[in-house]
Order: C-alpha cells, then structure tokens, then sequence
C-alpha cells in the first residue's frame, strides 16, 4: 500500500524511484490539468508535454487553417500535431516515460500513440488515464482568472483561483493579457470539443488503468489526491 501522502510532505525526493510512467491527462479546459501536470511531473521527475503550449510556441508554423481553429478553439488536424508529438516523446528525457496534456483528442491520435510506444517500449511501461474533474463554476473561475505573458507564454494563475495581484511578467516586464482562446464564446466551443471527444477516447482506452481525480480545491490538495491515486495503482518498473 503506498504511503498516505499529505501535500505539506511532499518533497520532490520523495517519489524517486519510478520507471516508465505514460500518464495521460484528459479533463475539460480550467479543470487544472496543465498545472497539475506540471506539478506531479516534477514530483515524479519526468516531463510534462502539452500539446497546446507546444502549438502556441510553433504557432507562425502552422497552416491558415489550423492556425484558425485554434483561435476558435476547435482541433486542430491531426497531421500537423503528429510530427511535433512523436518528435518530442521521442527525445531522450522521455526515456522514464511522460505526463502527455492534451493528446491524445482523437482516436487516431491514440493509435499513433499506441504504435509508438509499442516500438519504443515494448511492454515495458505502465499507462495510466486520468481524468480532471471540477464544476462548471470553478473551470470559469479559474479561466477568467488565468492571464499568459505575449511574450514568453508563461502562465500565471492564483492557486485558489482567485484574481491576480501581478499584471506584468516578472522576467520580461510586459503586460499580461488573457489566452486568445479563453474568451468566453471561445470556452464554451472548447468545452464542447472536450464532451465531444471524451466518450471516443475513454471507450478506446477501456483496458487501460483508468482513474478520476477531484480537481476542485487548492492546487498542492489536487496535486495529493493525484500523486495517491497514481502510486495506489501504477506498478512502475525500475530501469
Ligand atoms: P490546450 O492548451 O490543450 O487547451 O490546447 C489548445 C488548443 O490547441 C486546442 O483548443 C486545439 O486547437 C489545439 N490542440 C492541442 N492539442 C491538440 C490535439 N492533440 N489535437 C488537436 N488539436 C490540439
């Protein structure tokens, strides 16, 4: 039985003996699941790959089209997310596995996912879904609070989802604004995208080991809940 974890024990020590771990994040946008990621990634040393912040950086690359559905908040082709998926899972930081933040969004994509890893890994890993759960009052919440830096794509939130007290970037000094797709017409199109590919999905990842975590409440509190399920159910193999 894994150990009962209190955030304020949590160390990033802590969690230092896991193998290959594919944990793949779904949940509604403002459901936490980037900062989530990025927190448990830490904890388990392994990295965090969201596609959305990896098209936001390659935006200029994109074709018109997927340029503009991203803006709508609709997905994007599946062609023009492959490549940069399969190139970074690829690279030699994911060789203990990775948290993946917004792929797969389509059976396909899953396929793709499922093929590399077969190659890559054989059966030498342990794949996990988990799903971001929280109420609709608090993903607007947290949306209306969220605001990026133009320049660097930092993100900056308040861990209770409260406004924030800074309007600026503290490494760039320019003015923080709000993510082109977090308009609110904007959301509930991306909202819809989410309920539109969730069932797919899940139903394509019926045998895989499946967990849902509450995701309301102070951010470290949801980081706990996460790392518990995870360690309760994960058999993570030593390289
Ligand atoms: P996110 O930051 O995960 O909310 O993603 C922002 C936007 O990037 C989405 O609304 C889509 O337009 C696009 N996007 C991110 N990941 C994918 C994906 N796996 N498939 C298609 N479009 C994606």
């Amino acid at each position: 039985m894994p150990t009962q974890l209190k955030h304020c024990e949590m160390k990033p020590s802590y969690i230092n003996n896991v193998g290959t771990l594919v944990l793949i994040v779904i949940g509604a946008p403002g459901s936490g699941k980037g900062t989530q990621c990025e927190k448990v990634a830490s904890y388990l040393r392994i990295p965090h790959i969201s596609t959305g912040n990896m098209l936001r950086k390659q935006n200029a690359q994109l074709n018109s089209r997927d340029a503009n559905s991203m803006i709508q908040g609709e997905l994007i082709s599946d062609a023009a997310v492959r490549s940069l998926l399969i190139e970074r899972i690829s690279a030699v930081d994911c060789e203990r596995g990775f948290i993946l933040d917004g792929f797969p969004r389509t059976v396909n994509q899953a396929h793709l996912l499922d093929s590399y890893l077969r190659k890559a890994y054989r059966d030498e890993y342990c794949k996990v879904v988990m799903e971001l759960i929280a109420s609709k009052a608090t993903v607007t919440r947290r949306l209306s609070a969220r605001r990026i830096c133009p320049l660097c794509n930092s993100v900056f939130r308040n861990a209770n989802a409260e406004s924030l007290t800074v309007d600026t970037c503290p490494a760039d000094g320019t003015t923080l604004t709000k993510r082109m797709d977090d308009r609110e017409d904007v959301v509930l199109r991306r909202v819809q995208a989410y309920h539109d590919y969730r069932r797919p999905i899940l139903s394509y990842y019926c045998n895989a080991t499946f967990l849902q975590v509450e995701g309301e409440g102070h951010e470290d509190e949801v980081t706990s809940r996460i790392l518990e399920k995870i360690l309760a159910v994960a058999t993570f193999q030593e390289k």
